[in-house]
């Protein structure tokens, strides 16, 4: 009687332990893939991304391997967690509608960077000559989304002295935007209208040109400083299109180029390249993409 109920015991614990062992392995791979993307620079995936899971807990050593999809890691980190270890392919995303692959871009720093929904920045990228334009903003607090980088902010003052002289007022409205701040903004927009309409008019964290601190959103009082098509319709947004081009700025999603760019017309929306490029860009009526094609 007492050895059966001794056995019994050690079932029920047997089963309770497995259950809860179970239970713990199964939780930290949920935590994987729901990761909040604001932390996905350490352990996020991406479709192609072949993931490690390793670990050890009161002697239950764990190890998950889970296959996304094809294409080859980008960059490998590693994070520690106490007694768990997570060795992980750094990329972007996990719970995209769309699986297709992307391709981080390792070029960064080029002024003619290519960032679209198929080319990402990695996560952690922080352009590392940021600075403040001294051009007039439609807000005045101090914030991030005045930064652009050196060559590009040098250029956005060109072009705000100009306007200025002809009697164009125009103003920033937003510049430089983090991994993180793309993120919010993206979630935000995914919480309001559903996922698949926030990616026409906003980008996944990685895939915003604003990440590269070489694009600007500029409007002006005519529209509220809204980012709205009508500024396109505007005397400032019709000088910008003009006039961006001289200063090395093209208008990065034009109208009727939806299918190429990915995004609906924004002619707020003003991207550095360079003066070369923007004139050839501007003058050929194409698109950065189509560009970069022509030049391979
Ligand atoms: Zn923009």
């Amino acid at each position: 009687m007492g050895k059966k109920l001794v056995l019994l015991s050690t079932a029920i614990v047997t089963v309770a332990v497995l259950f809860l062992t179970g239970f713990y392995i199964n939780s930290n791979i949920n935590n994987i893939f729901n990761v909040p993307i604001g932390k996905m620079e350490t352990v996020s995936l991406k479709a192609g991304a072949a993931d490690k899971i390793s670990g050890k807990e009161g002697g239950t050593a764990i190890k998950t391997k889970d296959n996304v999809g094809g294409g080859a890691p980008q960059k490998q980190v590693s994070e520690s967690t106490g007694d768990i270890k997570k060795e992980t392919t750094w990329e972007v995303k996990t719970t995209r509608i769309d699986q297709e692959a992307k391709k981080i871009v390792d070029n960064v720093l080029d002024y003619l960077v290519l960032v679209n929904k198929k080319n990402c920045l990695p996560a952690g990228f922080v352009p590392p000559d940021l600075v403040k334009p001294q051009i007039k903003f439609s807000f005045e607090e101090d914030l991030p989304k005045k930064l652009m980088r050196k060559e590009a902010a040098a250029a956005v003052e060109n072009l705000f002295q100009q306007a200025g002289e002809e009697g164009i007022d125009i103003a920033g409205v937003s510049a430089y935007r983090s991994y993180e701040r793309q993120q919010e903004i993206f979630n935000y927009k995914a919480r309001q209208m559903g996922e698949e309409e926030a990616n026409k008019i906003s980008a996944h964290p990685g895939e915003s040109e604003h990440q590269t601190g070489l694009a600007i959103d500029v409007s002006c009082s005519r529209v509220g400083y809204n980012l709205s098509e009508a500024f396109g319709e505007t005397i400032e947004g019709r000088w910008l299109v003009e006039n961006a081009p001289k200063h090395g700025f093209i208008i990065r999603y034009p109208r009727g180029k939806e299918d190429i760019t990915g995004y609906n017309y924004e002619p707020w929306h003003i991207r550095y390249v360079g003066i070369e490029a923007a004139g050839e860009i501007a003058s050929r009526n194409i698109t950065l993409e189509q560009f970069l094609a022509n030049e391979q």
